[in-house]
């Protein structure tokens, strides 16, 4: 069994390794292989995985490229993270990838998904659109046909045809995976030193790049080692993260926050790799129906997804009552239209429960964190003497 600290080593390379090597090396083994590129926030891998596909998250080049055409397809006053991806595409850096779907997140993601298409990258650019009706009537129909869209996309390529048992068992190795997360997290909640946040995501970011079954195997190896004390308890404040779910943060930056004294017991870091809340039904005839009903009715809560009835100010008050946090830290890529324009709302919802909270925005490739790192020091740091 491997440790902790080779696991973890391991992880940050197979995350940032902007060529994914790891992924075209498990494409070239089989023909019928697929890599399918998507990006933020979230994207049902399962379909893939079902037509004996890898879905490749592509979350950004982070400060590890340099942006030299990138920047020629953009205009300067949106986030970072469209540039970095652009220019992997035109760099060749995602040349073996069968194709690429953008979800719904925001305008930047979709006309990305137009430049993709005139670059001619992949067999495939699909624009992959969510409900936002959550009638089964008729976002369940529409976001059925969504799913068919895609799979039919593969089927092109590779000839695939996914069974019912191949869905159920794609769905099962999945539901698997947000369990050992999920778990993760509630070690966590308790023991928060026994597995840093920069640790934690290393993890969870490496799993969106390589095949679950091995993904699961080192989670479970991780939860393992988390039963037995590791690493020495702080006199930190408990905080949650919210508005990071689509640029990341350089790893700098939630270094800095754990360094200022704040355990991190929940964020929105790579949130699709959890945005199942539960199980999917991995035993039906119809599998994809029960991934449509557990998107309707199970989906955590998002800047990107219209929330009527369902307020995400109350669920974010819920998610730091129930994390036992002592306040939020509002941390969003600068231009992020949808954090951003979600901000007020969900301040509003801490400050009516008495949550205190601070905010601050970065770019993926910022490189100077101690203003930030003072910023969390104070917050910390005022929790502690008058909460
Ligand atoms: S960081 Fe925000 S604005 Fe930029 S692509 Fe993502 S959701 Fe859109």
């Amino acid at each position: 069994m491997e440790t902790i600290n080779e696991i973890t080593d391991k992880c940050s390379n197979l995350a940032f390794d902007l060529n994914f090597r790891y992924a075209k090396h498990w494409k070239s083994k089989n023909e019928y292989r697929v890599l399918v590129g998507y990006l933020p926030i979230y994207f049902p891998r399962e379909i893939v995985h079902a037509m004996n596909g890898l879905a490749v998250g592509i979350f950004g080049a982070g400060d590890r490229k340099q942006i030299i055409r990138g920047d020629a397809y953009y205009q300067s006053y949106i986030c970072h993270l469209p540039r970095g991806i652009i220019e992997m595409g035109l760099d060749g850096s995602l040349n073996e990838f069968d194709g690429f779907v953008f979800p719904a997140t925001c305008d930047c993601i979709r006309n990305l998904s137009g430049m993709f298409k005139l670059a001619g990258k992949g067999n495939f650019q699909r624009y992959f659109d969510y409900p936002q009706n959550f009638n089964s009537k008729v976002g369940g129909i529409f976001y059925r046909q969504e799913l068919d869209k895609v799979m039919e996309d593969i089927r092109k390529i590779n000839r695939q045809h996914a069974s019912i048992e191949d869905l159920n068992n794609s769905i099962r190795l999945f539901n698997i995976n947000r369990r050992l997360i999920e778990e993760i997290y509630a070690i966590r909640q308790e023991f928060p030193w026994r597995l840093s946040a920069l640790e934690t995501y290393y993890i969870l970011r490496a799993g969106m790049v390589i095949p679950v079954e091995e993904h699961n195997e080192m989670l479970e190896q991780v939860l393992d080692q988390l039963q037995k004390e590791r690493g020495e308890p702080m006199d930190n404040i408990r905080v949650v993260i919210n508005g990071s779910f689509c640029e990341q943060p350089p790893v700098g930056l939630i270094k800095s926050i754990e360094m200022a004294g704040c355990y991190i017991v929940d964020d929105d870091l790579l949130l699709g790799s959890r945005w199942t809340i539960g199980d999917i039904d991995d035993n039906t005839d119809d599998p994809l129906e029960a991934m449509v009903t557990a998107f309707l009715n199970q989906s955590t809560f998002s800047s990107s997804v219209y929330d009527v009835g369902n307020p995400k100010g109350a669920r974010l008050v819920e998610q730091v009552h129930r994390r036992n946090a002592d306040g939020v830290i509002f941390s969003a890529a600068s231009f992020c239209d949808p954090a951003l324009l979600d901000r007020p709302e969900l301040q509003k919802a801490c400050d009516a429960a008495g949550i205190p909270h601070i905010n601050f925005q970065y770019h993926e490739n910022t490189g100077q964190f101690k203003v930030i790192k003072e910023q969390a020091g104070t917050f910390s740091d005022s929790i502690k003497l008058w909460a």
